[in-house]
């Protein structure tokens, strides 16, 4: 087993199985995750004994880094995993800090028209040792700060709910990382079941709702998954986030020009969403490899906008990120495949 995708709970058992007091699982994450320590050796609050055991029952293994390319704002890693499976990851540098964009699965299923990351198809889901380990390696090899932290790589969250889960966990857990749960996003195209399991956990993070459309015709052509669990189940499995939360949640969309980002589609995202507290995040389309969409003018992102905020939702336009070099939202991986030897 590998002890970064132990959550305290299991760290706690772990120790519970064999008779040991499980308050020790809170020495390991703090020397693990503070001290940085990278053998159990190094923890002198631990005896012999159970330092041999845990060096028997756990290894530290990280992924390896691949490749990495640097733009101003934006850094992108390419890591590869124990099995040779290799994943992206994402730093973003904002203002108010460094966030990470995490990927939940190698490949993915969700099959969104709009999404390069899609056309692979999942070959696995990520443990949440391998999704610990990307933020590790940036947070501590590379000497990175963090404090955020999205769910916005390759991959759907939901549909690997539980590693999800323990990653979420283990990053937000104190003493450990420092992360705090706020300022961890999961975004999810909208698998309604987990979210509505997800809204009645403890500690909630930040939601994303990929919406992208604000009726089911269109959604269903842009995103298959509306097919099975349409947008007004979605809408309320949302408003239960909110109320159990008590937080805003946020609603991203997707600019597609003559695709949905008529006035008329403004007018009818306000409708839907009208007493939801919550944000909508225009975001500018990032033209990929195979796309067949072009990005909406800024005129019409603009027009979209001031009728979301006439009708008095919360609207910003999303910043792009990492356009310049392929490592926008949903354009992540499919380099590695087409130029691999030159991304080495
Ligand atoms: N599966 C999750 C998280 C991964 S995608 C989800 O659907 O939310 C992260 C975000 O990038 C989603 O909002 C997704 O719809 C968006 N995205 C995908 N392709 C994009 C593109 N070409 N341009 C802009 N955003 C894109």
């Amino acid at each position: 087993m590998n002890i970064y995708g132990q959550t305290m709970q299991k760290l706690r058992d772990y120790f519970i199985s064999f008779g040991e007091n499980p308050a020790k699982a809170k020495i390991v994450f703090k020397a693990l995750y503070e001290d940085k320590i990278s053998s159990f050796l190094a923890i002198d609050k631990l005896s012999m004994p159970i330092k041999t055991k845990l060096s028997v029952d756990f290894s530290f293994a990280l992924p390896e880094l691949l490749a990495q390319t640097d733009s101003e704002d934006t850094s992108k890693f390419l890591f590869r995993l124990s099995d040779g499976c290799t994943v992206e990851t994402v730093l973003m540098r904002h203002d108010y800090g460094n966030g990470v964009c995490v990927s939940t699965q190698v490949g993915c299923n969700m099959d969104c028209v709009f999404c390069e990351s899609g056309k692979l198809k999942k070959v696995r889901n990520l443990e949440s040792c391998e999704m610990v380990g990307q933020l590790l390696y940036i947070k501590e090899v590379l000497r990175l700060p963090v404090s955020h932290v999205v769910l916005m790589g390759i991959g759907e969250p939901f549909d690997n709910y539980d590693a999800v889960m323990d990653f979420v966990d283990i990053i937000t857990e104190q003493p450990g990382l420092g992360i705090a749960a706020r300022h961890v996003t999961i975004s999810t195209c909208g698998i309604t079941p987990k979210l509505l399991q997800y809204a009645e956990r403890a500690s909630l993070n930040s939601l994303a709702i990929s919406l992208h459309a604000p009726n089911d015709a269109l959604r269903s052509k842009l995103m298959p998954i509306n097919r099975r669990y349409p947008i007004s189940g979605l809408v309320e499995a949302a408003r239960r986030y909110t109320q159990n939360s008590n937080k805003k949640v946020t609603f991203a969309y997707i600019m597609l020009k003559g695709i949905n980002d008529s006035v008329d589609c403004a007018a009818e995202l306000a409708e839907l969403l009208s007493g939801l507290t919550c944000y909508v995040n225009l975001i500018p389309y990032n033209k990929t490899r195979s796309g067949q969409f072009e990005p909406s003018d800024k005129t019409q992102i603009a027009a979209f906008f001031d009728v979301l905020k006439q009708r008095g939702i919360n609207v910003t336009v999303r910043r792009e990120f990492g356009s310049d070099m392929n490592a926008a939202c949903g354009q992540l991986s499919s380099d590695y495949k087409n130029n691999g030897e030159q991304a080495l």
